[in-house]
């Protein structure tokens, strides 16, 4: 293990070198008191997992009791692992190869808003809604933290209020990586079952300025990174494209203000929800703007799948709007009564 340590910090030097020569910045090598992440790699020699016994064996040390274990997929190989302290708890980063399955994406294709009120909407009627608000528990340990004596001549904060912060770090932490979480399960799932994933490039840093706490709370941004890197084949819709209040029947653009939820085209009469149609919108322009022709439609399954799927991860909510099964309906509706007459 140690030798592992040794040779890390050799290439993490030799990077420095290089960045040094291409004249990056790089600040000066400090020596360094803790070590808060250590390098396993040789699975079965330096460290070796037994899921049936939720515990893994770590070189040098014993047997450690562990939770998750049951995220690592079925037959999987394991390769390296990192031993990791953060804020007083210990985690283990692994990984593992997964045999690759091979999926037939029938070249289907999803477009989605990105929004405030409904952090996705998808093309296909799936409405979104996830945020995983500041903890009771932070806001109590925040209060007794700000309490923690604090010396302001040595710069030096009580072992107490030390201790507080380190679990504050935590928690937050803890939020983060619920945030991402959910995040990369919502991008997972439209890169595996989607060829092309279109969305907007709206400045979300903008939103932020109006909606500060709430985008905080859901990481919008951070999504549309992942999904990103993750997709297939993105299709990356213009940030002024004009994608609300346009009907995706007729063409036909209105102004809609923020509280109109539903969309009803004064011209044909195709009604739809507000963000769904955007959505929609947005995958009819992605496909046009690539030349993609007609793309097989959405058959309900899929649909329903991926509803179920949503509604499982945690902290999310989703709905499928009732509009968008129903286009057309005052045609319909008018269509006798003209023959009538
Ligand atoms: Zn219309």
């Amino acid at each position: 293990m140690k030798e592992h340590i040794i040779k890390r910090l050799h290439s993490n030097v030799k990077t420095l070198q290089k960045l040094n020569k291409n004249k990056k910045k790089t600040g000066k090598i400090k020596y360094r008191k803790v070590l808060h992440s250590i390098p396993l790699m040789q699975y079965g020699i330096t460290y070796k997992v037994d899921i049936e016994k939720n515990s893994i064996h770590i070189q040098g040390f014993d047997d450690f009791k562990v939770i998750g274990l049951n995220q690592i997929p079925e037959n999987s190989e394991f390769a390296t692992a990192n031993l990791i302290e953060r804020n007083g708890d210990y985690f283990l980063h692994m990984t593992a190869y997964t045999p690759k399955e091979e999926k037939i994406l029938n070249k289907k294709a999803i477009g989605m808003d990105l929004g405030i009120k409904n952090q996705v909407s998808f093309s296909n009627g799936i409405k979104v809604q996830y945020q995983v608000p500041v903890s009771e528990r932070i806001k109590r340990l925040y209060h007794v933290f700000s309490r923690s004596k604090y010396n302001k001549e040595t710069k030096t904060r009580s072992k107490r209020g030390f201790k507080l912060l380190n679990k504050i770090n935590g928690e937050f932490a803890h939020q983060n990586n619920q945030k991402k979480d959910i995040n990369n399960k919502l991008a997972h799932y439209i890169a595996d079952n989607y060829q092309y994933t279109a969305y907007q490039n709206d400045n979300i840093h903008s939103w932020s300025k109006f909606y500060g706490r709430r985008i905080y709370q859901t990481a919008i941004g951070e999504f549309r990174n992942t999904l990103k890197k993750k997709v297939r084949t993105p299709l990356e819709v213009g940030r002024f494209m004009k994608t609300t209040g346009v009907c995706v029947n007729c063409g036909m653009s209105m102004h809609l203000d923020l509280s109109d939820r539903v969309f009803t085209c004064p011209s044909c009469g195709y009604i739809s929800d507000r963000d769904v149609s955007a959505a929609d919108k947005i995958m009819k322009e992605g496909l046009s703007l690539w030349n993609i022709g007609e793309t097989l439609a959405e058959d309900n399954a899929s649909t329903s799948n991926m509803l179920d799927y949503i509604k499982s991860i945690p902290h999310v909510k989703a709905s499928i709007s009732v509009e968008a099964r129903s286009p057309k309906q005052t045609e319909v509706a008018e269509a006798p009564s003209a023959r009538e007459g």
